[in-house]
């Protein structure tokens, strides 16, 4: 009988498991379609979990006069942090101020003082940026997060780290973002809502049947093929996109993406206050650091365009040079290269708008639908993680007239698993779980918090003691956890458990990971 059943028909087909594609699974799914997703390796392999984690404005895009970009990814913060205040929370920003302050390049701004005021060509002057924090506490309707103010650094705790060189700094409010649990929350959420989330799948190619797609899939891990069948593709492969629409789809299209390289150093923390930095340099980019995962500080990024997306992006030994230069000339405790306890790099896949430098390539998104043959397909070009879920909302858009009598924006407000606590919840559910389980000292209990919110009594169980989780991988990660990561994170290795779904890989040595990996695969077989 199960011969002649035709196979299954989803009305999405997702390629790609990053934030972009994860996003949109869960919005489809939630409204009700049937959807499959597939990511060629671990979800936020990529691009995803390598970025400075932040859901914010972006301060310096005001120079490009991405005035809309700014205004949408303001009002989005605290529309996400009320989502997920297990996984993001509010940051304030430390501006030191000189006078020797430059411009990036040849921006919008730059070039119309230079007009108006040619003495004042490429400098950065100080009513220039509170003019940039005025429009960024405003533009936004920021109801959670406290606005910009001013610091004198010469009393103030946060000029301490710095060189005597800085008198005051401006201070203003963003947000971080654990980036990789993001994606995988969004892609737990689609599934609870029915979608099919396979990883380690790869996308080989996909030919247009009528009015449907026949989607051929790889399982990389048991080299199987399978067919899966579609009524709409969505391309959300980020740097991949060009890589679907060219080689794997053979379609005729002309847009194109621009890869730009960004890496990020973290050493041992660097000050003990919880604020970030936000350092200008004399080439007129910012450069954050960042505290990190409470021992680390994290400093980051670097701008160089990446030819190609099948090249694994690292922090070359330049741009460590370049951030660390960067670093010392702010900070009073000089660091070298022997500072670095890790390194990180991703491509943004941005939409080649044409621009001149990488820097200035717009960091706005594009949708493209394309229906010209038959069934369709919808490219995602660029975007950003703090604009992923109006992004899936404007994807869905687009999506809609093919499938009439779906609903409308639902995501707004509802919380992702774990989420469902209030803003500054986070103090109290870490006092909660103490109390419940005795065991766990500050440390632990916080991380837990901050990975699951009100899923970690799940995580734990019934343990009554440490033991009764199971073998202990070192720095608080036992079996029972990592099981829990298997069987409802899609965790199928131990860089996924360490780098991915938290980043314990920054306490465990080498050999631990490798003896987690072993436990995993043991467990697996
Ligand atoms: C250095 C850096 C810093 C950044 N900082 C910030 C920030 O602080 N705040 C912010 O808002 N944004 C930031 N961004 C931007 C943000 O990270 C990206 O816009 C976002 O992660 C892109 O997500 P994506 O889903 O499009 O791509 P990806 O995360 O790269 O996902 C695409 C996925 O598609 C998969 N794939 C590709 N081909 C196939 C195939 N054939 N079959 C199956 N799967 C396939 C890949 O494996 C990949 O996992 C930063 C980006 C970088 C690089």
């Amino acid at each position: 009988m199960a011969k002649d059943t035709p196979p299954k028909t989803y009305d999405l087909f997702v390629i790609g498991g990053g934030i972009n594609g994860c996003g949109i699974a869960r919005d489809a799914a939630g409204r009700g379609m049937s959807v499959a997703l597939a990511e060629m390796d671990d979800l936020a392999s990529a691009t995803s979990s390598a970025s400075t984690k932040l859901f914010h404005g972006g301060l310096r895009y005001l120079e490009y006069l991405e005035i809309n970009l700014v205004r949408h990814a303001l009002k989005e913060r605290e529309v996400l942090l009320s989502a997920m205040p297990h996984i993001s929370w509010p940051m304030r920003f430390v501006l030191p101020y000189s006078p020797d302050m430059r411009f990036e390049g040849e921006t919008p701004v730059s070039r119309i003082l230079a007009r108006v005021m040619p003495w004042m060509k490429g400098r950065r002057p100080a009513w220039m940026i509170r003019l940039g924090l005025f429009m960024y506490d405003h533009l936004g309707g920021r109801k959670i997060l406290p606005a910009t103010g001013t610091l004198n650094l010469q009393d103030a705790p946060e000029g301490a780290p710095l060189i005597d060189k800085f008198r005051k700094a401006y201070e203003y409010s963003d947000c971080w973002i654990e980036d990789s649990r993001l994606v995988v929350l969004n892609a737990r959420d689609a599934r609870q809502r029915g979608a099919r989330i396979m990883v380690r799948t790869r996308v080989e190619g996909a030919q247009r049947q009528g009015d449907h797609w026949n989607i051929t899939v790889r399982d990389v891990e048991t080299d199987t093929c399978e067919i899966v069948r579609a009524r709409m593709l969505v391309n959300a492969a980020g740097p991949w996109v060009g890589d679907i629409i060219h080689q794997k789809l053979n379609l005729k299209s002309n847009e194109s993406v621009r890869l730009v390289r960004g890496s990020h150093i973290v050493t041992r923390r660097l000050y003990d206050h919880d604020k970030c930095y936000f350092f200008q340099g004399t080439d007129g980019r910012i450069v954050f650091a960042i505290p990190y995962e409470t021992d680390f500080t994290l400093i980051g990024t670097t701008e160089a365009e990446h030819g190609d997306p099948h090249m694994r992006p690292e922090c070359t030994p330049q741009e460590q040079a370049y951030l660390i230069d960067f670093a010392n000339r702010y900070f009073r405790q000089q660091i070298s290269v022997d500072d670095v306890v890790w390194t990180y790099s991703g491509v943004r896949p941005l939409y080649d708008d044409g621009a001149s430098s990488a820097t200035a390539a717009t960091r706005d998104y594009t949708l493209k639908v394309d229906a010209m043959d038959g069934a369709p397909i919808l490219n995602i070009f660029g975007g950003k993680i703090t604009t992923y879920r109006k992004l899936a909302e404007d994807a869905m858009d687009r999506i809609v007239p093919f499938f009439p009598g779906t609903s409308g924006h639902w995501t707004a407000g509802v919380a992702l698993p774990g989420g469902d606590f209030p803003v500054n919840g986070v103090e109290a559910l870490i006092g909660r779980l103490m109390a419940n389980y005795p065991f766990l000292d500050r440390f632990w209990a916080r991380r837990l918090i901050r990975a699951y919110g009100t899923e970690a009594w799940d995580v734990l169980g019934a343990a009554k003691d440490k033991s009764d989780l199971g073998h202990d991988f070192g720095a608080t990660l036992s079996a029972r956890e990592v099981k829990w990561l298997m069987a409802r994170e899609y965790a199928r290795t131990g860089e996924d458990v360490v780098w991915r779904r938290n980043k314990l890989g920054l306490r465990l040595s080498k050999d631990e990971i490798a003896q987690l990996d072993a436990w995993m695969q043991a467990e697996r077989a």
